[in-house]
């Protein structure tokens, strides 16, 4: 089996490249002396990151690390990113500090799982999250909490409580670059959908379903005319319709 590869790498804006992993997404802010992320993929995803690091920005050092929710696809490497970058800050919703620390676990159990296991769209998603390392230890002890108004390697980004997925999830966006970080709150696409364009995930995924279904509609209306840099699917430029 080869590896798994990067689906797309998009420059954004100025400094801001979005890119869109084997299963998962991240982004990586370029500053002038540093680099961010906000996400990190799945442990397995790990050499793509570091990859799109050196890709995006050469020798700098990783600096910061904001996460939109603390589910295994999204803080998946960030443990060995801060074995090579111990000084990098990582930060996430206050609510949401507790599952990245992994002191709560908000995030789908194999019961939820087992309802779907003739369906061969759920089976290959299941497979690649095993295969990716969706079941390790993915704990980060030193997350903090988010400031409403941060600088990720010197871009303005604020962060939004998005809550319903997860307890805490929080979304960001990149005021200058009008593009939004907005995790799995609102996705353009995922494995176990048949959808493309801004959706609501799957229920099984959801903390709170009710809460996650009327935050993907509201967030979809409220970022019509922002470039949306989803959790899961495809970049969507502003502008363009679906
Ligand atoms: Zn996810």
């Amino acid at each position: 089996m080869s590896a798994p590869t990067v689906r797309s790498v998009d420059r954004v804006a100025p400094g801001v490249h979005f890119i869109e992993g084997p299963a998962s997404n991240w982004v990586v802010l370029v500053g002038d002396s540093e680099v961010a992320l906000i996400d990190a993929g799945y442990p397995g995803d790990l050499p793509l990151v570091e990859q799109s690091l050196r890709e995006a920005a050469p020798g700098l050092p990783l600096t910061a690390i904001a996460v939109t929710h603390g589910h295994s696809d999204h803080i998946g490497s960030i443990r060995a990113l801060l074995g090579t970058y111990p000084d990098a800050r990582v930060y996430t919703g206050e609510a949401e500090l507790p599952n990245v620390r992994r002191d709560e676990i908000h995030q789908v159990t194999v019961r939820d799982i087992v309802p779907h296991l003739a369906k061969p769209r759920f089976v290959r998603w299941i497979v690649h999250a095993l295969r990716a390392g969706g079941l390790g230890d993915v704990a980060v002890r030193s997350v903090e909490a988010a400031p409403t108004e941060l600088a990720l390697a010197g871009h303005a980004v604020r962060a939004v409580p998005s809550i319903g997925h997860t307890p805490g999830h929080t979304l960001y966006e990149l005021v200058d670059a009008r593009a939004v970080a907005t995790g799995d709150a609102l996705v353009t696409g995922h494995a176990v959908s048949r959808r493309v364009g801004p959706q609501s995930l799957h229920p099984m995924f959801h903390s709170d379903v009710r809460a996650a279904s009327q935050l993907a509609a509201e967030l979809a209306g409220r970022y019509a005319d922002w470039t949306l840099l989803p959790g899961h699917g495809a970049l969507r430029r502003r502008g363009t319709s679906s």
